[in-house]
């Protein structure tokens, strides 16, 4: 694959670019936002690892512009430890995933690989976990072929979920995400719509799909 690193701190960016060129991948790295987005706008890269912290373009305003001139390139977010705020803001922008430094270059990879092969446009992919699939261009929700009409907010929370299925999505990112900030809503809200959720979408199933991750957040699995 051909990647992109944008990363403005020289050891990082070795790192990255020592790695996964091992991996025999092609590198190009840019050491500020501005180049980065030069870079990303110019070339044809399979996928991108953005810093968020960047000189002269920071990482949202590059995945902004990024997206709204159609440019697709999968991209994943390095953030700082429990950057709650930064994570859910990336994905508003339209990252497709993130990292928290510090990250295992295994798990690097994994990422890379997962976000390449949601195949680079991941606002047109339609979701499917199970019975359950998600179209984020119509948004249509059905499940084993029939539609399951959800409010604008249960529509957003199932989308989150389903685009990290198979991982744990914090309560404090969900909510972000869904809400914006966390002092708007109350201590229950995010449960309240999950169980809503949860009646839409798990009516007379045999499976669950939403799972509650006591203590740290949710996440849909396909099999219990
Ligand atoms: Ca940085």
């Amino acid at each position: 694959m051909r990647i992109l690193v944008v990363e403005d701190e020289r050891g990082m960016a070795e790192l990255l670019r020592r790695g996964l060129e091992e991996e025999h991948h092609s590198v190009c790295v840019a050491m500020d936002g501005l180049t980065g987005l030069d870079e990303a706008e110019g070339g044809e890269f399979d996928a991108i690892v953005l810093d968020v912290m960047l000189p002269k373009m920071d990482g949202f305003e590059i995945v902004r512009r990024l997206r709204a001139g159609k440019n697709q390139t999968p991209i994943l977010m390095l953030t700082a430890r429990d950057a709650v705020a930064d994570i859910a803001r990336g994905l508003d922008a339209g990252v497709d995933d993130y990292l928290t430094k510090p990250f295992s270059f295994v798990e690097l990879l994994a990422r890379l690989r997962a976000v390449t092969r949601r195949g680079g446009s991941p606002v047109a992919l339609r979701l499917e976990a199970g019975e359950l699939a998600l179209d984020p261009q119509s948004r249509v929700v059905t499940r084993a072929g029939s539609e399951v009409r959800l409010t604008v907010t249960e529509f957003k929370l199932l989308e989150l979920l389903m685009r990290r299925a198979g991982r744990v999505v914090p309560r404090e990112v969900i909510v972000e995400a869904v809400w914006g900030t966390a002092d708007d809503i109350g201590e229950n809200t995010l449960d309240v719509f999950i169980s809503m959720l949860r009646s839409k979408v798990e009516k007379g199933a045999e499976n669950k799909v939403i799972h509650t991750i006591r203590g740290v957040g949710y996440m849909i699995r396909e099999r219990g």
